[in-house]
């Protein structure tokens, strides 16, 4: 048995789409793909009249080098976003088979799910221990229709972590049950070792890596997804032909650059020193009724009342996400961690709160 066999068959038998630009390669006189010969209006030298690559060779080597993984276990999309998608439309049956979650946790895993018509079954996370994952419950929920277990590390939006051995111990639990896609999009603030060093053990891992958050690239939608190589060769089959826009693979390049990569490790500190400073000034605030440590660049806060605090907050220009409807998380918000002036800007604000409660 492999992974493939827990696939849709009809994906698994699937003929991929096959692109003009991926059918030919070379030549100068491009007369393959319907395009227009001349380049647009303000094209700058990027040739946006023609087809984008759709894995671009430097890139995809780029990104495996820095999850120290091979350019074959690594596939770029729009967004990990994309990746959610594309695993749920190529492993779950509708209305036959399902994924696990643990909430409170990122909402596109069931929003995908529900598109899919795919059931969705919750194993909470233990609101009693800083939400850490349940996984004598997560492996019990698990039955022969689930195809897909999601576990987010760091947690959006609460901010903990699950270690490397509770992870491989977890997918040599689900080998030949289930898929275990690893959710690392804020992996580059936590100290835990990336999940990335367990493919080449477990053929059932996939691990989902973003430019969107550490690398400051939401804007151009990069997202990665390194798993075993013939599980790469099936989400191609369900991906678009041409996923990346030429324009945001040439923002990757420039982020990818080593220069880049020390300043992202250097804003990254940044952010880190500024979230834990903030840790502990927010804990003092008697506004603050709960806060959980937090391993990513934002922290989870109860307050007494979060409605009233993030209108207060909004009044003064100031906008924090409201995570109060997430099980377990009553009267919560998460709040980003900014530049250090809009830091000291929501610091003042719930200081200001704390004199009228
Ligand atoms: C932000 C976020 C993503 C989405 O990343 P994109 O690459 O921008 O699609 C994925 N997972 C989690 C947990 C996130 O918080």
């Amino acid at each position: 048995m492999t992974v493939l066999d827990l696939a849709r068959a009809e994906i698994r038998n699937l003929a991929a789409y096959s692109s003009a630009r991926m059918e030919a390669s070379g030549g100068n006189v491009l007369l393959n793909a319907n395009e227009n010969p001349w380049p647009p209006h303000g094209d700058d030298g990027q040739h946006l009249n023609r087809y984008p690559d759709p894995q671009p060779a430097e890139l995809v080597e780029k990104l495996a080098a820095i999850y120290g993984v091979t350019a074959a276990q690594t596939l770029v999309g729009r967004g990990s976003d994309e990746f959610i998608d594309l695993l749920t439309r190529a492993f779950c049956r509708a209305r036959k088979d399902g994924i696990v979650i643990s909430p409170p946790t990122f909402g596109m895993y069931a929003v995908c799910a529900r598109i899919q018509n795919a059931r969705v079954r919750e194993v909470p996370l233990r609101a009693d221990r800083d939400f850490s994952l349940d996984i004598d419950a997560l492996l019990k929920a698990v039955t022969t229709t689930t195809r897909l277990v999601y576990v987010c590390t760091p947690n959006n939006p609460t901010g903990g972590v699950v270690g490397l051995k509770e992870i491989e111990y977890v997918a040599t639990a689900l080998k030949d049950r289930a898929v275990l896609v690893i959710d690392e999009a804020y992996g580059e603030f936590s100290s835990e070792a990336s999940a990335a060093s367990l493919l080449a053990q477990h053929d059932n891992l996939v691990v989902l890596r973003t430019l969107s958050k550490a690398f400051a690239l939401a804007g151009a939608r990069i997202g990665v997804a390194l798993a075993a190589p013939e599980l790469i060769d099936l989400l191609r089959r369900v991906m678009a032909p041409y996923p990346l826009p030429a324009v945001s693979v040439n923002a990757a390049l420039k982020v990818l650059s080593s220069e880049a990569i020390s300043e992202m490790h250097q804003r990254v500190g940044l952010l880190c020193a500024e979230r834990d400073r903030l840790l502990v000034a927010f804990a003092a605030l008697p506004v603050v009724k709960k806060i959980w440590p937090s391993a990513a660049n934002f922290l989870c806060l109860r307050f007494a009342d979060a409605q009233l605090t993030y209108r207060t907050l909004l009044a003064q220009g100031i906008v924090l996400r409201n995570v109060s409807h997430y099980p377990g998380l009553t009267d919560c918000l998460r709040i980003s961690i900014g530049r250090s002036l809009e830091n000291q800007r929501v610091l003042a604000a719930l200081g200001a709160l704390t004199e009228v409660v």
